[in-house]
């Protein structure tokens, strides 16, 4: 059984027409990927997702927050984490928060800066005190994002929380030393995906990491793996121009990729597939 930890299922949803949602559910279920969490992209995507998820709860798990780009427009009041948190005690198959630190591509403003920032100190008490596990997407912030973790961690002790179990995800061209480092801070699971076969340093890394610390995930619909060939039913939506992406990716690429972590460690798959699926649950206190 294979644990996917992220992907964004709610894209294969349209307000008319939710037919290419559910046959990916059902064709993943039926092959193997047997448990899937889907982070939200918006703030409102929160509740939409809850809202499709009805009747898979038991395969299909939902992380909720605010994805830090979005963290930087959308400030995360009061009253909007009080709604994640009614969200929260709603649902059974709510495992995760999902936050971070995202500086790519525009150049922020002092404002956003701040903003974005906020909302990953709260959402991460969030998820300390509800012991949720926590998402983190890191991207083109790094260093800030060690400053920050840092001020975190020292919070929550002083709170007297722990550190929830956290997920690095997408994880890329960090060395050995630098995945080390957060290791000991507290951050014991990295998400690999797609850029495993194109990333030379991931794959170096990825080589004298303890599996231990490794989780599967696509981030699907985007990173589609060269090699990967999507369900027939896939390439007809990508035909007929519903959604407009290049290479749709979905959950059942996992097998290669958790095929090319075997290569790159000289180990069998399914001990791969065994170990990250653990870890995966453990990471979810599922
Ligand atoms: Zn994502």
């Amino acid at each position: 059984m294979i644990f996917e930890t992220h992907a964004h299922l709610d894209f294969f949803a349209n307000s008319d027409d939710n037919s290419v949602f559910y046959r990916i559910c059902e064709s993943c279920i039926e092959n193997n990927i047997s448990k899937i969490v889907v982070p939200p992209i918006s703030f409102d995507s929160n509740f939409v997702i809850a809202d499709l998820l009805k009747g898979y709860e038991e395969n299909i798990f939902q992380a909720i927050g605010l994805h830090p780009k979005e963290a930087i427009n959308t400030i995360l009041t009061n009253k909007k984490q009080e709604e994640l948190l009614d969200l929260y005690r709603e649902k059974q198959n709510i495992v995760a928060i999902k936050t971070g630190l995202d500086f790519s591509k525009t150049k922020l403003q002092e404002a956003q800066i701040k903003h974005q920032i906020e909302s990953f100190r709260r959402l991460t008490i969030m998820a300390a005190e509800l012991n949720l596990g926590l998402i983190l997407h890191i991207r083109d912030a790094w260093s800030q994002f060690l400053i920050e973790w840092e001020a975190i961690i020292k919070k929550l002790d002083d709170m007297n929380l722990k550190t929830p179990k956290t997920v690095i995800h997408c994880c890329n061209g960090r060395n050995l030393k630098e995945t080390e480092e957060v290791i000991n801070k507290g951050i014991n699971f990295f998400g690999v995906g797609g850029k495993i076969f194109t990333d030379v340093s991931l794959r170096n890394t990825i080589k004298d990491l303890s599996l231990k610390c490794i989780v599967l995930e696509t981030d699907s619909p985007y990173l589609q793996p060269e090699a990967y060939i999507p369900p027939d039913f896939i390439r007809e939506y990508e035909k007929n121009g519903h959604r407009k992406l290049k290479g749709i990716n979905t959950p059942q690429s996992l097998t290669l990729i958790a095929g090319e972590v075997a290569n790159i460690k000289g180990i069998p798959i399914e001990k791969v597939i065994e170990e990250t699926y653990n870890n995966a649950m453990e990471l979810f206190s599922l």
